[in-house]
């Protein structure tokens, strides 16, 4: 007699199925409306193909493994020889092809009218599949347009920065089909304020890129030191400058960037982090000498709308996974989605995704329409609220979104199942690129410094907020308000320490204003009654009302497809 083998001894039930081989645009309503408001009559083919690429179970595979094979230095080969290279697992380099080939780097600005607010549609979907390795990606697009302030060099890079072919191998500019870069700021002693850094740089000769300095010193984080060239910060006797630091010299010879070690970080694991010692490297001055904090500020108006566009990616792709379990899930007899204060919770997290992607969208808009005066006021204001508020929501969207599959949320199976890594990525968005308070101070300068450039930043606000007017009570009163506040702000009387308020009052204004113009009444009123009372934003499932026709619309647009 044979016996029953132990593990036949019970059912697996009650599990929900993994969230794979969806479209993340075509299951996406608030990014296609957002899309549609934003870019009107594009063809949307090409974005649902992409959505089917992303949410593929290969393309997943690929991402769980660039995260659990976490890159590798050498420092030195066996016969002692200094390489300074990171090794990567061939699943990153896939991820690496398929962002490069669908543009998300610095293709933009070789394209005309549109290019951002796709490539920004793209960098949003893509992130739902992996953040990390998109470092590198976002900041070859930020690089693109300051490296211009050297137009020789822009001349040599440019076709390969916004070439649509990856090629990971560190060779010399002629021999690489497509390049990436990166951008070196951070010093021990200082990140928000690198007034700080100490790296020196010393001219040397003229040379057909121009003004040739040799660089020592260090960086304390320098993200995916293997991208072919960087742009760095370093001090000259006329002060912080801007500089271009290619890995592979002109001659062919590598460049004296040693890379000390790895950060060992919380998340972020696809992407390596070095620090790094600049041992009379090689570097060209980008714009003038003493100017590079506005050259480097060039780009991280760039680098942080991605850093919203990401978390909104991210937030999309919590609410998805947390959709997809609780309609499989039971508890007490009926589907986790058709208990009443789950419905709150979830129609709670799908408002808020859906206004991160409404003004992460409107900011690549404003960023899309350079010549434009009224968007370069917008892209003034909108970068570091958009930045600050949707980062801030992030977290605490990705935490409630893991209690939503319970104690599975919380684990993974040699990096499977999404929410675990979508959590420990969330916090990174907020920090780099201008931290938190960063970003609400930086909103206040541009409310006060209300020079030729800035002098309409407040009309413009109030052009854009018109169209919700009158629609709701709640919107009314809150922008009303609002209006008040700037007024102080402007003066320079708005304290530093009530910043945080006004950049997210003004971040909830915007949004709802958005979602008045591209969402369904149902998702305006909510998101008016839930963030513009008197109590603002709270705790995720507290939305007022308690009936499940006024969640359940909320919830069936959210679903994945
Ligand atoms: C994984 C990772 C990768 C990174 N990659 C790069 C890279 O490739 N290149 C690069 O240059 N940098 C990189 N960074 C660095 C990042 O940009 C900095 O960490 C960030 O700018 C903050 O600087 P800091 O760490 O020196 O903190 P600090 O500047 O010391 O700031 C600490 C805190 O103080 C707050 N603060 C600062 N000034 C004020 C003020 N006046 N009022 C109120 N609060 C204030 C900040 O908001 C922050 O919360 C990376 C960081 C991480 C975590």
């Amino acid at each position: 007699m044979t016996l029953p083998r132990r593990d036949s001894t019970h059912e697996v039930f009650n599990q929900s199925t993994p969230l794979t081989g969806h479209n993340v645009y075509g299951g996406d309503a608030a990014l296609r409306d957002a899309l549609a408001f934003n870019l009107p009559g594009a063809d949307e083919a090409p974005r649902a193909a992409f959505g089917a690429l992303l949410g593929s179970e290969a393309m997943q595979t690929h991402a769980r493994l660039a995260n659990i094979h976490k890159p590798e230095l050498h420092t030195h080969d066996r016969f002692g020889h200094r390489v300074d290279t990171v090794e990567f697992h061939p699943s990153y380099h896939a991820l690496m092809h398929a962002a490069v080939e669908h543009g998300l780097h610095g293709t933009p600005w070789a394209l005309g009218p549109g290019a951002h607010i796709e490539r920004a549609a793209g960098f949003l979907m893509f992130t739902q599949l992996e953040p990390s390795m998109l470092c590198p990606i976002s900041m070859t697009y930020a690089v693109t347009p300051a490296l211009r302030g050297n137009p020789k060099v822009f001349g040599d890079w440019f076709a390969k920065l916004s070439s649509t072919r990856y090629d990971g191998r560190l060779l010399p500019l002629a021999d690489k089909p497509g390049v990436t870069m990166g951008m070196g700021m951070t010093e021990k002693q200082g990140g928000s304020d690198v007034r700080a850094n100490t790296t020196r740089a010393e001219f040397g000769e003229e040379t057909a890129w121009g003004r040739c300095y040799r660089l020592v010193g260090h960086k304390w984080f320098f993200s995916a030191p293997m991208c072919d060239a960087f742009l760095v910060l370093a001090q000259t006797n006329a002060g912080l400058s801007c500089f271009f630091l290619p890995r592979v010299l002109p001659d062919g010879s590598r460049n004296a960037i040693r890379i000390q070690r790895l950060k060992d970080k919380l998340g972020n694991h696809a992407n390596a982090s070095a620090e790094v010692e600049f041992d009379d490297a090689l570097a060209w001055l980008v714009g003038d000498e003493g100017r590079g904090v506005p050259q480097i500020l060039e780009m991280g108006t760039l680098t942080r709308l991605d850093c919203a566009l990401g978390t909104a990616g991210l937030m999309r792709a919590a609410v998805a996974i947390a959709l997809h379990h609780t309609s499989q899930r039971k508890a007490f007899g009926k589907l986790l989605v058709e208990q009443p204060l789950m419905q709150n919770v979830l129609a709670d997290l799908a408002l808020e995704s859906e206004a991160a992607i409404a003004l992460a969208i409107r900011l690549a808009r404003a960023i899309d329409k350079q010549h434009d005066p009224f968007e370069a006021l917008m892209r003034r204001v909108l970068t570091p609220v958009a930045k600050f508020w949707i980062c801030k929501r992030g977290s605490a969207l990705a935490q409630e979104a893991m209690e939503c599959l319970g104690g599975n949320g919380y684990v993974e199976e040699h990096g499977e199942g999404g929410m675990a890594r979508i959590y420990r990525e969330m916090p990174l968005n907020s920090i780099w690129e201008g931290a938190g308070n960063i970003m609400a101070l930086d909103l206040l300068r541009a409310l006060r410094k209300r020079d030729d450039k800035n002098a309409d930043v407040l009309q413009a606000l109030d052009a854009e907020l018109a169209s919700a007017r009158g629609a709701n009570a709640a919107f009314d009163r809150f922008e009303r308000a609002l209006f008040a506040r700037f007024a102080d702000a402007a003066d320079g009387g708005g304290d530093e320490a009530g910043a945080r308020r006004l950049a997210r009052d003004v971040a909830l204004a915007v949004q709802g204003s958005l979602l008045r113009r591209h969402a369904p009444d149902f998702v305006f009123d909510a998101f008016c009654a839930s963030r513009l009372g008197a109590e603002g934003p709270q705790v995720f499932g507290t939305l007022p009302g308690g009936s499940h026709s006024a969640f359940d619309p909320i919830i069936r647009r959210a679903m994945p497809a």
